[in-house]
């Protein structure tokens, strides 16, 4: 990851008494569990962020998922915001998506062979986007990008990527990198293990700064590979991007011979089935996907021209493949959410009651003069305690906030709302949260925004 890695994971939250107004809730089993876990894992979890190294006590050990609420192993049950991160977006347990995983099971989990599952979830996603002409299915969003990441060097038989501060691209060595200082840097590497060698064929420049891309590419000028980029930034606080500087970046590209890769992992399925592409109506020349794809199960693809794709093995010399790729099981839970997706009015519906309940709370915060911001896109929406009308930088998050959201984080949590542990990290709202849903996060959110600024 980047720069944020060490405030996201930092040091072991402190677990002081009781919360003014709200007694905390029982964590007892969870506790229980943790302890077990990290005599298993390091750090007692299989992904960092869960290890609620950004927010008070102990991580909440999850025992159901119906709709948009979670119960977790001491009964307490969560109105949820994270979602598994992004990928329901139908929210949990949707009878459609069970349903069809539970039929497609019956029939075995896995050939290492082609299947007519594949050919389905692939009509629908070709079939209703205009971006890519064919696909290749991964297990992860970290495969998918890193297979992106090396089509577009086979491709261009160019080494270096450009990448940005303040976008998140899975684990893959070439990305977790982070910029030096300087408006136009060698990354240095964000993870012990990645070879420097590695991260020399990365650039890393800010957000929103046309120059430091026009001298990336003077200073490198024939060797760039590929633009990676986040359309809508959304793993390090919420970063929108003004329409006018990706479409900048496309002609930048285009004049260089440099393959502009949308990594859509997150906006893909979420900003409108065909993502922030066509929210933007800016083309890339390679697409990623994941989280949704899936319905909660692990899917990732990467897309393109049936030109730029022809380069991929069999057909082509850039070699991926993988023993689970289109696994039938996680093929069935994909295409019975992207059905779903499909429904006319899904977006619009989804994307209404999200810009209602972030209007909600920003009116309840301005209202009262809180150094608070809620920034909001499509079905994604991000807590900021800033007074900043936009933050387009990972380096203009004022880091030192974080502790305002610890404590909100906590308050919520004590109030039945549950938000992904750390303030780095943006919301997702399903179909499943209902109206009242909505009301009631709202009420504890209110309320824990008191107890935050007037210790109330
Ligand atoms: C989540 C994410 C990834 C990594 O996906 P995994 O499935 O966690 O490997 C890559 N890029 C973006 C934009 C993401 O949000």
């Amino acid at each position: 990851m980047f720069d944020s890695i060490k405030k996201r994971f930092g040091a072991e939250g402190e677990y002081p008494a009781s919360t003014i107004g709200k007694a905390d809730i029982s964590r007892e089993k969870s506790a229980e569990l943790f302890a077990k876990a990290k005599t298993y894992f390091p750090g007692g979890v299989n992904s960092p962020v869960r290890a609620f190294k950004s927010v008070y006590g102990t991580p909440l050990f999850i025992e159901k998922g119906d709709g948009c609420h979670l119960w977790d192993a001491d009964g307490n049950q969560f109105i949820d915001f994270c979602c598994s991160w992004g990928p329901l977006i139908l929210g949990h347990n949707h009878a459609k998506v069970r349903e069809k995983v539970i039929e497609v099971m019956q029939n075995g989990m896995s050939f290492g062979a082609p299947t007519a599952l594949e050919n389905e979830l692939a009509e629908l996603i070709l079939k209703n986007n205009k971006y890519i002409e064919k696909i290749r299915f991964v297990s992860s969003g970290t495969e998918a990008v890193m297979s992106a990441i090396r089509l577009a060097r086979g491709y261009t038989k160019r080494d270096k990527i450009l990448k940005f501060e303040g976008c998140y691209h899975g684990h893959s060595d070439s990305l977790l990198v982070k910029a030096g200082s300087g408006l136009v840097t060698f990354g240095e590497t964000s993870s012990a293990g990645v070879p420097k060698a590695f991260a020399d064929e990365t650039i890393v420049v800010a957000l929103n700064d046309k120059k430091a891309i026009e001298k990336a590419f003077e200073e490198f000028k024939d060797q760039i590979a590929a633009v990676i980029i986040e359309p809508i930034p959304a793993n390090n606080g919420l970063l929108l991007q003004e329409k006018e500087y990706l479409q900048f970046l496309r002609e930048i590209c285009t004049k260089n011979g440099t393959l502009l890769l949308f990594d859509e992992v997150i906006s893909g399925f979420r900003i409108g089935f065909e993502g922030a592409a066509a929210y933007y109506s800016i083309k890339p020349d390679i697409l990623t996907y994941g989280k949704i794809i899936g319905g909660g199960l692990p899917v990732g693809c990467y897309g393109a021209s049936a030109e730029i794709m022809g380069h991929v093995s069999p057909d082509g010399g850039v070699y991926q493949g993988g023993t689970l790729s289109g696994n039938p099981v996680a093929m069935a839970a994909g295409i019975a959410q992207l059905t779903e997706l499909l429904r006319s009015g899904f977006y619009r519906d989804l994307d209404k009651k999200t810009e209602e309940f972030a209007a909600a709370i920003q009116r309840f915060a301005t209202a009262r003069n809180y150094k608070f911001k809620v920034f909001s896109i499509g079905s994604i929406f991000w807590f900021a305690f800033t007074d900043q009308e936009a933050i387009r930088r990972a380096d203009e998050i004022d880091s030192a906030s974080m502790e305002l959201f610890k404590k909100l984080h906590r308050e919520l949590l004590n109030r039945g709302v549950y938000l992904g542990p750390s303030g780095y990290e943006v919301g997702f709202i399903s179909s499943a949260h209902t109206k009242i849903d909505l009301e009631k996060a709202k009420r504890a959110i209110f309320e824990s925004l008191e107890v935050v600024f007037n210790g109330k």
